[in-house]
This record gives structure tokens, sequence and C-alpha cells, in this order.
């Protein structure tokens, strides 16, 4: 094995790579503190939903530190809203699938639906299912909860699967 003949780093500035960042990567301004960022949100509400978030950002140009998380906060609280709203329409159902990150052949196909449904849904072409909207939401709740096995998905799945019903269990109290 050949012997290290000069240090494997020769850069030591581990301190400053962890220290929290105390200037503005935009306008260089060093008033950092908390900030409102606002967001416009279209969420099948006919106008769009108005979602304040208030973050760590620059006083002076009024920029969030880290805009992609404040996004991110943002959507997760419209997604609460727009789950617990009771407001069924195919704009709804298309903001909640868009904000898990599913497409709408992946829902189509969870739910055992024509490829072509969900869209015809979502565009008003035809009335939707409220009980498909119903596992939607739900599925959108407990995948914004951080839940990385939503019991939901995990009820769709094994339907598909069509797997036989075990015939005994163990139960420990
Ligand atoms: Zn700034």
């Amino acid at each position: 094995m050949k012997p290290h003949s000069e240090p494997l780093d020769s850069k030591q500035e581990p301190e400053a790579k962890l220290s929290p960042r105390t200037w503005c990567t935009r306008c260089g301004g060093q008033r950092l503190g908390t900030i409102t960022d606002q967001y416009s949100l279209d969420v099948g509400f006919g106008a769009p939903l108005i979602v304040q978030v208030e973050v760590r950002g620059c006083e002076d140009c009024r920029r969030a530190i880290h805009a992609g998380a404040a996004r991110k906060a943002a959507e997760m609280a419209a997604l609460r809203l727009v789950a617990f709203s009771g407001n069924v329409n195919g704009g709804t159902l298309r903001f909640l699938r868009r904000t898990i990150g599913l497409q709408s052949k992946e829902l189509a196909s969870l739910l055992r639906l024509g490829p072509g449904t969900i869209s015809r849904w979502e565009n008003g072409v035809r009335k939707l299912d409220v009980n498909v909207w119903v596992v939607v939401a739900c599925l959108a709740l407990e995948l914004a909860d951080g839940d990385d096995s939503p019991r939901t998905s995990r009820i769709l799945e094994a339907i598909r699967a069509g797997e036989a019903p075990l015939q005994s269990i163990v139960v420990r109290e």
C-alpha cells in the first residue's frame, strides 16, 4: 500500500463550514431576521390561496434563506387546509395529487381506474367520485405528516395485490 506523502485534506476551515450564514447571498446585507414570505397557490378554491410563511431571511431584500423549505412549508399548510376543507372538486383533487408528487396515471393505477379518468375529473369533464377524493386527501395527509408507509396506500396496494387472506394470527398482550 502506498504511504501518504501529503495531507489528505489541505483545507482547514471546518468551523467556517458549520457556522450558520450571517449574510444575504442576494444583496450582501447582514440584517438577517424573521421575514414573512408570501405564496399564492392555486389549490382549486376558485381564487388563489394566499399563504404567508414566517421564515429566517434578509430584512433588506426580503429573501428567505431557505426559499425551498419555505415554499414546502407553505404547500404542506395548504395541503392540510384543502384536505380538511371538504371542498370536493377537480381542482382540489389536482392540487392534492400534485403536492404529494403523484402522477395521474399512478393514482389511476392505485385506484384501479382507467388511465384517463383522473384527468377527466380534474378538468371537470366528468363528475368526481367523492370517495376517491377522500382517499386522496387521506393519502396526502399521511405523506404530509412524514409517514414513510402511509396506511391508505398500503390498503390500496393490498387490494391491488389481491392476496389470499391469512388463516391465523398470533396476538400478544
Ligand atoms: Zn438581501
